[in-house]
């Protein structure tokens, strides 16, 4: 576990694929918790990414940043999250991670990715 480096509020937790969070990654190897009923809002992360040779901390600044974002809009809504996402990366100084997001963000417009009918 550690706080979030964009929002100390916030904890991260990166976890193993066990105890039912199996099927939750295969949805997406990062999520977050909150809602009304959730008084501490928090990130999840597959902790099995860690251990693949092309991920660095840049990614998983971009994975925190964008579910932080679905946090602090309190929506679901992916476009808006990498908008802010990287909105935060920029302001924080994290440039490497916003260089991979605007990026990724870049590909999820030209794929039409945002209008997918599943967002995870
Ligand atoms: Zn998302």
């Amino acid at each position: 576990m550690m706080a979030c480096p964009l929002d100390p509020e916030i904890l991260v937790f990166i976890m193993e694929p066990e105890g039912g969070l199996e099927r939750r990654f295969e949805l997406s190897h990062a999520f977050s918790v909150y809602g009304s009923n959730v008084p501490g809002p928090f990130i999840v992360i597959d902790a099995r990414l860690q251990r693949q040779p092309w991920f660095t901390e840049d990614h998983l600044l971009v994975l925190i940043a964008h579910e932080l974002a679905h946090i602090l809009r309190f929506s679901p809504d992916e476009l808006q999250a990498d908008l802010l996402a990287m909105r935060l990366l920029l302001e924080a100084g994290y440039l490497g991670a916003y260089a991979l997001l605007r990026e990724e963000h870049q590909r999820r417009l030209d794929s039409n990715w945002y209008e997918r009918p599943v967002a995870a």
